[in-house]
């Protein structure tokens, strides 16, 4: 049994803008469109060349953020972030980017992304003196950076980011610098863009699109974007490892209308719901998808299965992921609060339900029911990922492997304790396929842990060291 990580699950959302006038406002509509990366924080911090100015705050980022806020953030250079914790790891302390002063200036700093090695790097710094305002793991960063002999940002960084482990997109803004970098195995996605002379940089391209910037490139695996009075530079930290970009981007997180690395979110989806569709075929009258992340996978399922989609199941839309809710109990009147079944779609019929993915199975469990419930003849579960067997060290909620449902029973016991009449999982040879990324890589360059138990870095064991994971 692999053990548990408390106190700094990750999801995330980063924006930054460098160079514009309205440089707060793209920031704020940025993290707009990432959200779905994070409701339980959202800050943004600017300069306007001489210092900081921060605001941030626990929850959406339409209640961080009240009418005037925008206002008293000026400056040309932004940086952003929306923030993703699970219950009791909240608060304002917590919430990014962070911001630290010290004799030599100020610096601002976001983070996606988990890092497996902060609770032996944390014990150390505090060994030898370091005291801690925070409770996350990208504050670790700023304690490195600290300790580099250098005075110079870039150095600092180039000396301080080789020590972390794990997943990380970070960005760090001074007064008159901003410099963003991805973790070597690029297990977070990481896009820059153009707005006229303007840069910006995001977590998802979905941002570009709402502000009007044309994507660039993705951010290398290793590689540092360093934004400066005298341009635009690119410099590594590290050698680029084996890529491993986290496979749940495209089956779950993602926005549809985000591309990774120049793969389309939507048609991933839709392609896994094909995948699926040839290998758990199934004698049917109807297919639907949980709504909103599965919508495409079963479009997928459907056109390949020649059945027709229908909307079987309606969501509710002024309800937070069920996620969020702290307890199981909790959490299953979430799943209830958040979507029906739709009599007139489902009655006497069988039904092909599409999800996404099981975790703790909460959310099929109550799907089953409610489609049973308004008459459905027959249900058959249909995951377009396989079975999630171990939990992320990288930042994505999938739980302990206590709580993951496949990690405890067969397919069968979940088929039973669901009260479905079939239910298949996408295999691990569909999911590299469906995704469709470069199949000359090993793994096709994403991260396939959960699934496998095969972990692109080492892992921590139960005294947070860290253990080799075959791949390191
Ligand atoms: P569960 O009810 O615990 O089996 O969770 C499965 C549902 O949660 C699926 O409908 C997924 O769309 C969604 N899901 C999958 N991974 C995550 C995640 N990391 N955070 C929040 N929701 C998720
Ligand atoms: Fe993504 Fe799973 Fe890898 Fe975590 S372990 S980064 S959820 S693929």
């Amino acid at each position: 049994m692999f053990p548990e990580i408390k106190g700094m699950n990750e999801e995330c959302g980063i924006f930054a803008i460098w160079e514009h006038p309205e440089a707060a406002q793209l920031t704020y509509y940025g993290l707009h469109s990432l959200q779905h990366r994070g409701q339980e924080g959202a800050g943004i911090v600017t300069s306007d060349g001489e210092e900081l100015h921060v605001h941030k705050n626990t929850g959406l980022l339409t209640e961080a953020f009240q009418a005037g806020d925008l206002d008293r953030l000026p400056g040309r250079q932004a940086l952003g972030h929306v923030r993703y914790a699970t219950a009791g790891k909240g608060g304002y302390d917590n919430v990014q980017p962070l911001h630290f002063k010290s004799e030599d200036g100020s610096l601002a700093m976001a983070h996606n992304g988990n890092l497996v090695n902060y609770q032996g790097l944390k014990s150390e710094l505090e060994r030898t003196g370091s005291i801690f305002q925070t409770t996350t793991d990208t504050e670790i960063l700023a304690h490195l950076m600290k300790r580099q002999a250098s005075d110079q940002l870039r150095e600092q960084l180039k000396g301080a980011l080789p020590e972390l482990v794990g997943a990380y997109s970070f960005a760090v803004m001074t007064e008159d610098e901003l410099i963003v970098a991805l973790d070597p195995h690029g297990l977070r996605p990481l896009s820059l863009g153009r707005l006229g002379n303007a840069y910006a940089v995001a977590s998802e391209t979905c941002a570009f699109d709402l502000i009007g910037a044309e994507y660039v490139r993705d951010v290398e695996p290793g590689e540092m974007l360093i934004f400066n009075r005298d341009g635009v530079f690119s410099e590594r930290f590290m050698g680029t490892k084996e890529r491993a970009l986290c496979s749940m981007e495209y089956v779950y997180l993602a926005r549809p209308d985000s591309n990774l690395e120049q793969i389309n979110v939507h048609t991933a989806r839709k392609r896994l719901g094909k995948r699926l569709a040839i290998e758990a075929d199934v004698d049917a009258d109807v297919v639907t998808g949980v709504p909103d992340s599965s919508i495409s996978a079963a479009i997928g399922f459907a056109e390949q299965a020649k059945l027709p989609y229908e909307l079987g199941l309606i969501k509710n839309r002024y309800v937070g992921r069920t996620f969020i809710q702290p307890s199981q109990a909790l959490r299953e009147q979430g799943v209830k609060m958040k979507l029906s079944a739709v009599r007139g779609v489902v009655e006497g019929k069988r039904v092909v339900m599409v999800d996404d993915s099981i975790v703790r199975g909460t959310t099929s469990q109550r799907i089953v029911q409610l489609l049973k419930d308004a008459g459905a003849a027959e249900v058959h579960v249909r995951i377009s990922a396989p079975p999630i067997i171990r939990p992320c060290f990288y930042g994505i909620d999938t739980s302990t492997s206590d709580e993951l449902i496949a990690a405890n029973y067969t397919t069968e016991q979940m088929r039973e304790k669901m009260g479905a009449d079939s239910l298949r999982f996408l295999s691990v040879d569909g999911l590299k396929a469906g995704i469709g990324r470069d199949a000359s890589q090993p793994n096709c360059g994403q991260c396939l842990g959960c699934f496998t138990g095969q972990y692109p870095t080492a892992i921590p064991n139960e005294k947070n060291a860290l253990v080799g994971s075959g791949k390191g």
